[in-house]
């Protein structure tokens, strides 16, 4: 059974004790920090078979409701992220699930999306769904499936609906193997993170100290794209019935284009993710490509491959303010820092750097090629095959 953790545990600070490799504690719930409106739903455990060694490891796992993105992403609180959970679990067990599973006839090698919807979603958005899949099946090639279930409820005025991925953690070790091992033909920088147990990040953009961080936190995709095997659902999504949808962004949008959004959210469950702002001093895998983006004091923007490897990770709240970066060495991607816009995310600006963009707005659509290279360089980065 899934259970709720109490929020005084989670936000006071009381340490829940899975000692795990290191001494390090391994359960994902355990740094649940939110600066931002967030909701922690624990799932249950499961163990997970590593691809490369086929050695089996206990892994925990939770999900993590934000609001979903997009400049109405306003008004809805922890409260409300609980309450919009708990109905789309309710929703998802109750019965008249539609999957929506475009047999790959034909195709070479794609990565499966699978997404079930209860019986709320409207009949007019099945399309968009099938459209989500069939572009995001088209832009990877990992032999996964990648399971999003979805729901629809009247929610607050201007409220978009909630999302989650699931989240692991892995230790920094299995990571780096992981990425190196799954890097494909097009892939060369995974080779050159630090070596050893551990890499060094700065989780204040005030100050110097690093911390030799050991685990790295996977959203279930990323880890069956790059890591080992498991089961459960990748991702959960309610969306808002009142709110205005556009289902069809081939012909002009009027209100939200819900294809974009989908993409965009199913995304983040693809481990386009930040730490900062959710969970205290951790680090996802998309955070062991950022760094600050002015050299400071130093010299913490890499410029040479060398730089790359020995430079501090930063994974900050707002510090400093607006120079955070996604870094490949030929090229860097500025990126949100947590205010005024989720971490989770490229910088807004005009014209937007892609679509995990964090300000999505009403009439806008990236239709038909809604990723761009941006995109696809993260993506390819954290471990998705092209
Ligand atoms: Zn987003």
């Amino acid at each position: 059974m899934r259970q709720k953790l109490a929020f005084f545990a989670l936000l006071g600070g009381v340490a829940i004790t899975l000692a795990g490799a290191q001494g390090r504690p391994q359960h994902p719930a355990d740094s649940f920090r939110p600066i931002e409106p967030a909701f922690l739903l624990e799932l249950p455990s499961e163990w997970a078979i590593n691809d490369a060694t086929g050695q089996e490891t206990w892994t925990d796992w939770v999900e993590v409701w934000r609001p979903v993105c997009g400049t109405k992403r306003g008004s809805v609180d922890a409260a409300g992220l609980e309450k919009l959970a708990l109905d789309h679990h309710a929703q998802m067990d109750a019965d008249g699930v539609t999957i929506v599973d475009t047999p790959q006839d034909g195709v070479a090698a794609q990565v499966n999306v699978v997404f079930s919807l209860a019986s709320s979603v409207p009949a007019a958005a099945i399309p968009a769904f099938q459209k989500a899949e069939q572009y995001l099946e088209a832009q990877f090639t990992d032999p996964i499936t990648v399971t999003v279930s979805v729901s629809f409820a009247a929610l607050g005025s201007g409220v978009l609906g909630g999302t989650s991925p699931s989240y692991t953690t892995a230790t920094y070790t299995a990571a780096r193997a992981g990425l190196v091992a799954g890097a494909d033909i097009t892939d060369s920088l995974q080779a050159n993170l630090p070596t050893g147990s551990s890499i060094n990040v700065r989780y204040s953009g005030t100050s110097s100290t690093l911390t030799a961080e050991n685990r790295v936190y996977f959203t279930r995709a990323n880890y069956k794209a790059t890591i080992g095997s498991v089961t459960g659902t990748d991702a959960s999504m309610q969306y808002n019935t009142a709110f205005s949808w556009d289902y069809d962004p081939t012909n002009g949008i009027s209100g939200y284009s819900f294809v974009d959004v989908v993409i965009h959210e199913t995304g983040h469950a693809m481990g386009f993710v930040c730490a900062a702002g959710v969970w205290s001093k951790e680090s996802t895998a998309l955070d062991l490509f950022r760094f600050q983006t002015t050299d400071g004091t130093a010299d913490y923007n890499p410029d040479t491959l060398a730089e790359w490897t020995a430079r501090p990770r930063l994974v900050a709240y707002n510090s400093p303010n607006d120079a955070h970066h996604t870094d490949f060495v030929t090229v860097e991607y500025a990126m949100s820092d947590g205010s005024p816009y989720q971490a989770s995310h490229f910088r807004e600006q005009t014209a937007n750097i892609g679509i995990m963009d964090p300000a999505f707005s009403s009439g806008q659509t990236y239709s038909p090629s809604y990723m761009k290279a941006s995109d696809l360089a993260a993506f390819d980065a954290i471990g998705w095959d092209r």
